[in-house]
């Protein structure tokens, strides 16, 4: 049976190769048809897209229904308005549609029906570059390249110098633990470099967005848990990089919202409840619940995510 058992071991891991080869494919002509589908308008407006130049953007979305595939609407109507300079939290369990409001913003997508607006004119307006140019994001998970932390910080911005950088870094705060290296700012980091930790990545990720200036950000929270220092120190990076642009974050730990300007709480594809903490606490409806749920230590963002791989 042993001696069956390698080839038949072999089979499968070229099953498996294959099988993902065709997945990549997939992935690749779903990316070519995003590329046909988002297209450029004949007469684009114009947007500033440095904070520097003009002041934070407006946010609404107007009834947007959308979906990945055509069988299976995700958002079935969802409406808000955000005042420019506002730091906007969007809570919901795991599936709710969050990042999916985060790239429709950024038009990886055009939504099925509804608009989705920025500075008062739809998405669909704007120069794709344009718009991008005006929008940062930090992911939950920052690719570092095979160089140095400070070619990593300036990445898009070669034209920053290294005082600008530290400045970045400072805000960030991750300048404390760059001069902490062997080589400060010129430490190798990345795959063949020292590894960063995820809230290391992710102010490393906060400090290009610095550097970068947009009018608009959007922050990805990691979903892993962070350790109670790191926790308040991507906070404190946070509230640098936010103060007086216009910030969406998708949230996944309930601690960040609590300072929010606004709340929105999302689920059944639509938003359900919105306001600030305190508001929503009081309200005694989901918002409360899943508050309630992680202070009893269950997280019911996880619970629900649990729920979807049992089924
Ligand atoms: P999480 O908290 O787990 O990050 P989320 O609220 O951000 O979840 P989304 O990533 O917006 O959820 O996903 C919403 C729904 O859309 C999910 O059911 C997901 O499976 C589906 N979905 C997301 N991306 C795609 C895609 N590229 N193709 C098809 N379906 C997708």
């Amino acid at each position: 049976l042993l001696q069956l058992y390698a080839p038949l071991n072999f089979l499968g891991s070229i099953y498996s190769s294959i099988r993902n080869a065709l997945v990549d494919l997939e992935h690749m002509f779903g990316l070519l048809e995003e590329t046909v589908e988002v297209a450029d308008p004949a007469a684009p407006l114009p947007i500033a897209a440095r904070l520097h130049d003009a002041p934070p953007v407006s946010i609404e979305f107007r009834d947007v229904h959308f979906g990945y595939r055509r069988d299976r609407e995700i958002l079935h109507g969802v409406s808000f308005q955000t005042r420019p300079g506002h730091l906007v939290a969007i809570v919901g369990s795991t599936g709710a549609g969050k990042s999916t409001i985060s790239r429709l913003l950024f038009r990886f997508y055009d939504v099925w029906s509804g608009h989705v607006m920025i500075d008062g004119h739809d998405v669909r307006d704007y120069r794709q570059d344009d718009l991008r140019a005006a929008i940062g994001v930090v992911p939950q998970d920052t690719v570092l390249f095979n160089d140095t932390i400070g070619y990593n910080i300036a990445y898009g911005h070669l034209d920053a110098t290294p005082d600008d950088i530290e400045r970045a870094a400072r805000l960030a705060r991750i300048h404390d633990f760059i001069i902490s290296l062997p080589e400060g700012y010129n430490t190798r980091v990345g795959e063949r470099g020292l590894k960063l930790s995820g809230g290391e990545k992710q102010r490393v990720a906060i400090a290009r967005t610095i550097l970068k200036d947009p009018r608009l950000l959007i922050l990805d929270e990691a979903t892993s848990a962070l350790d109670t220092h790191t926790e308040r120190e991507i906070q404190s990076a946070l509230r640098a990089v936010s103060a007086e642009r216009t910030t969406v974050v998708i949230a996944h730990r309930l601690s960040t919202v609590v300072d929010a300007d606004e709340i929105l709480v999302l689920a059944d594809g639509l938003v359900r409840e919105r306001g600030r903490h305190a508001e929503l606490i009081a309200q005694g409806g989901l918002y409360a619940a899943m508050w309630a749920a992680q202070d009893t230590g269950t997280d019911p963002q996880q619970e629900a995510g649990r729920e979807e791989e049992t089924f």
